[in-house]
C-alpha cells in the first residue's frame, strides 16, 4: 500500500513524487511505502494550517469539544483499521494494539471534556480596573513523534493541541505513518474542519527540521531521541518558540525487601515484556534490596523465558533498533557482563529474547544508557539511602516506581527521586497525571490538565473603568 500526505482535508502526493519504503519487522519483508515528503510539502500543509485555524479557534469551547468527541466516535468505529495500520508496521501483539488504540481514543475523550473547563480568569486590582485573562492557542502547533508508540503519541499532542483551539502539522516517524494518516482521514470525515489536522510524511532532515523552521509554526510537541531534541532545542532557541521535549529514560525500579514481591516481580517483566521494553518510560533498572536480591532476579528470570516472541511481546520495530540492541549485547559481553538470560536474537523477524543482566557495575554501558529494548539490569542496594543513590545515578529523570511494604518510605523516596513522576506500589500512571521529564529526559509535560496550558498562553486584558 502506498500512502501520501494528508493536507488541508484530503491526500496528498509528494512535491517530489518520492516514496520510502517500510517494513513488516515480524518477517523482514517489505512493508507499505509513504510520502517522502520535503519542504515544498511542509510549505503546503503549514499554509492549509494557517488559512484553517482563526475560525476554529474562535468557535466555542462546547463546539471544538462536540468536534473532538465525534473524532474519539470515529476511532472507536474505526478501532480494527487503526489497529491493523499500527500492525502492519510494528508487528506489535494484538491485546497491546487494541489497549493502544483505545488508549489514543481516550485522550480525545478526555480533552474533549476538560476543554469545558478551561478558562481564563479574572484579577482583582481594586474598583476602578477590569482584568482578565484569556488562554489563546499559538497557532499552528507542529507534532513530531517516533516508531514506538505512534498513533498513542501523536494522539496525546494533538488531542490538546487541536482542543485549545490550534491547527497541527503532524510529522510521524518515517517508519510508522499509517495510523496518524489513518487518524487525520477519520477526523476529517468525523467532521474537523480542512486544515485542521494535517500530516507531512518523511525523514526527520527532510522533513521534521523544515516544520520545525518554518515561521508560521508557533510551537513545537517533540517526542523522541535526546539527540533529536537537541537538535530541535536550538531550532527552537533561535526562532524563540516554545517546545515540549519527551525524551528517552533509564527508569529505576526499586523493591524493597518488604514489598509485595509477585507484583513488583510481574511489574519487571512487565518493564521489559510491554513493547518489548521499546518504551520511554520503561522501569529497566531494577533495583533491590540485597537480602531478596537473588531470589527476586531468579523469579524475574523465570518468568521472562516464559514469554513467547509474536505472542507476548513483539519485535522490535526498526532495523537500525534491532541493531542497537544487538550492539548492546556486545558491548556488555565485552566489557565482562553476562546475562542470566537472553542476550540474542530470535533467527526470524526482528525479535530478540527478553534479558536480564544480574548484579551489574552501574558504571557499565549496558546500566547506564537507554537500550529501548528488552534488556533489564538489576543492582542489589543494602538500604533506603543506597536505593536513592542508585535510583539518582542517572542522567535520565522520567519515571520511577517503587516498591515497598513502608508507604511512609514510598513517600520519602518519592519525593527525593529526581523524576518526572513516580509511582509507588503500582499507583497508576493515566491520561489524567502530567507525564514529563527530569534532566535530560525533557522538559515540558504531556497528559492531564497540563498539557492544556502547554498548548495555550496566556493573554492578560486589563481595562481602567475609573472615572475622571
Ligand atoms: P528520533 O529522535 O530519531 O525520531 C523521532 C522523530 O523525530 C521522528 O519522527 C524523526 O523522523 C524525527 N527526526 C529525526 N531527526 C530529526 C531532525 N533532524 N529534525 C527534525 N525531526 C527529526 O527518535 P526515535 O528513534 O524515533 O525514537 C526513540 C526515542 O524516543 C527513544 O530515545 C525514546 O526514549 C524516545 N521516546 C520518548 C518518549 C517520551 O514520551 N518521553 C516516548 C517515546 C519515545
Amino acid at each position: 500500500m502506498r500512502h501520501g500526505h494528508w493536507i488541508g482535508g484530503k491526500p496528498e502526493e509528494p512535491a517530489n513524487q518520492a516514496y520510502l519504503p517500510t517494513l513488516d519487522p515480524t518477517t523482514r519483508l517489505p512493508g507499505d511505502e509513504v510520502a517522502a515528503g520535503s519542504a515544498p510539502d511542509v510549505d503546503r500543509a503549514v499554509a492549509a494550517a494557517v488559512a484553517a485555524q482563526p475560525a476554529w479557534a474562535r468557535r466555542s469551547a462546547a463546539d471544538r469539544s462536540e468536534v473532538l468527541h465525534g473524532i474519539a466516535d470515529a476511532m472507536e468505529a474505526g478501532a480494527d483499521e487503526l489497529i491493523e495500520r499500527e500492525r502492519a508496521c510494528t508487528g506489535k501483539v494484538p491485546g497491546q494494539l487494541r489497549t493502544e488504540v483505545e488508549m489514543s481514543t481516550a485522550y480525545f475523550r478526555y480533552y474533549a471534556g476538560i476543554l469545558r473547563a478551561h478558562q481564563g480568569r479574572t484579577i482583582d486590582q481594586g474598583a476602578h480596573s477590569h482584568t482578565y485573562t484569556r488562554l489563546e492557542p499559538y497557532g499552528v502547533v507542529a507534532v513530531i513523534t517516533p516508531w514506538n508508540l505512534p498513533l498513542n503519541q501523536a494522539c496525546r499532542a494533538l488531542a490538546p493541541a487541536l482542543a485549545v483551539g490550534n491547527a497541527v502539522v503532524a510529522k510521524p516517524s518515517e517508519f510508522t505513518s499509517a495510523s496518524t494518516l489513518h487518524l487525520a482521514r477519520l477526523a476529517t470525515e468525523a467532521g474537523l474542519p480542512d486544515g485542521l489536522l494535517n500530516v507531512v510524511t518523511g525523514t526527520g532532515r527532510d522533513v521534521g527540521t523544515p516544520l520545525a523552521l518554518h515561521p508560521a509554526v508557533g510551537r513545537i510537541a517533540f517526542t523522541g531521541s535526546v539527540a533529536t531534541g537537541r537538535h530541535l532545542a536550538t531550532v527552537a532557541a533561535d526562532r524563540i518558540v516554545p517546545l515540549t521535549l519527551e525524551l528517552g529514560g533509564k527508569s529505576p525500579l526499586l523493591v524493597f525487601a518488604d514489598a509485595d514481591l509477585d507484583r513488583a516481580v510481574a511489574a519487571a517483566v512487565t518493564a521489559i515484556g510491554f513493547n518489548a521494553g521499546q518504551v520511554c518510560s520503561a522501569t529497566t533498572r531494577l533495583l533491590v534490596e540485597a537480602s531478596v536480591h537473588d531470589e527476586v532476579v531468579a523469579r524475574v528470570a523465570e518468568a521472562v523465558e516464559l514469554l513467547e516472541p509474536g505472542v507476548d511481546f513483539g519485535p522490535m520495530i526498526t532495523e537500525a533498533q534491532y541493531e542497537k540492541v544487538l550492539a548492546h549485547f556486545e558491548t556488555a559481553r565485552a566489557q565482562g557482563a553476562v546475562p542470566v538470560t537472553g542476550g540474542s536474537a530470535y533467527d526470524h523477524g526482528l525479535y530478540i529474547r527478553p534479558t536480564v543482566y544480574a548484579d551489574v557495575d552501574p558504571a557499565l554501558r549496558i546500566a547506564r544508557e537507554e537500550v529501548f529494548g528488552p534488556v533489564l539490569v538489576t543492582m542489589p542496594f543494602a538500604d533506603e539511602a543506597e536505593a536513592l543513590t542508585l535510583a539518582n545515578d542517572t542522567e535520565y529523570g522520567l519515571v520511577a516506581a517503587v516498591w515497598s511494604g513502608d508507604v511512609a518510605r514510598g513517600l520519602r523516596l518519592a519525593e527525593r527521586i529526581d523524576a518526572g513522576q513516580v509511582a509507588i506500589n503500582g499507583g497508576p500512571l493515566t491520561i489524567e497525571t502530567p507525564f514529563g521529564g527530569y534532566k535530560r529526559s525533557g522538559y515540558g509535560r504531556e497528559k492531564g490538565i497540563d498539557a492544556l496550558h502547554e498548548y495555550a498562553r496566556t493573554k492578560t486584558v486589563s481595562l481602567s473603568i475609573a472615572q475622571f
